[in-house]
């Protein structure tokens, strides 16, 4: 904190430019959003909404939504995950806690879990940070699929296609 002798000014916004190649900033008016469409479908009862996909360093931010009890098949981390759990609750097969309406989980490198709603929950968001990838695996470990930021891209443009926002819907989120 700088001492208040020395901001002579403290609503005096900053008076230069930013750096020439920084980014601009996503801001998501309604992050839960009304239009239906905006919510990509994963499975029947999966669907995600994206707000920052981030190729330059392989992360992605989103609203993971459960419908109908539903299940996210048992996945591998390599890197960590932050949650924040909006709506709703959810477990995994693997841990004996349960993360409730309000709760902050982190899951670090080396994870693998299956994520189950339970049965009279109608509807779970949780807003989560996704880096790296992850591996969808069996009970066993072995390989059966991938998700990465590019994945969650390409899954984007097919679906705002099909709906009709336009496969370029999806550049807003993308950093
Ligand atoms: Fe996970």
């Amino acid at each position: 904190m700088p001492l208040e002798s020395e901001d002579h000014d403290p609503m005096m916004p900053y008076q230069l430019p930013f750096p020439k190649d920084a980014q601009d900033e996503i801001v998501v008016p309604s992050a839960i959003p009304e239009d239906e469409r905006i919510w990509v479908p994963q499975t029947e009862t999966v669907s995600f909404r994206p707000l920052c996909l981030n190729r330059g360093q392989g992360y992605w931010m989103n609203l993971l939504r459960v419908r109908q009890s539903g299940v996210l098949s048992r996945h591998r981390h390599s890197m960590p995950v932050h949650g924040f759990v909006l709506k709703g609750r959810w477990y995994y097969l693997e841990h004996d806690w349960e993360a409730t309406e309000g709760s902050y989980v982190y899951e670090p490198p080396g994870e693998t879990h299956t994520l189950v709603v339970p049965e009279d929950v109608d509807e779970m968001i949780t807003y989560f940070q996704v880096n790296g990838a992850m591996i969808y695996v069996d009970p066993y470990g072995k390989v059966q699929g991938y998700e990465d930021v590019f994945t969650k891209i390409d899954m984007c443009r097919k679906h705002y296609a099909e709906v009709g926002l336009g496969e370029d819907y999806v550049d807003q989120f993308i950093r």
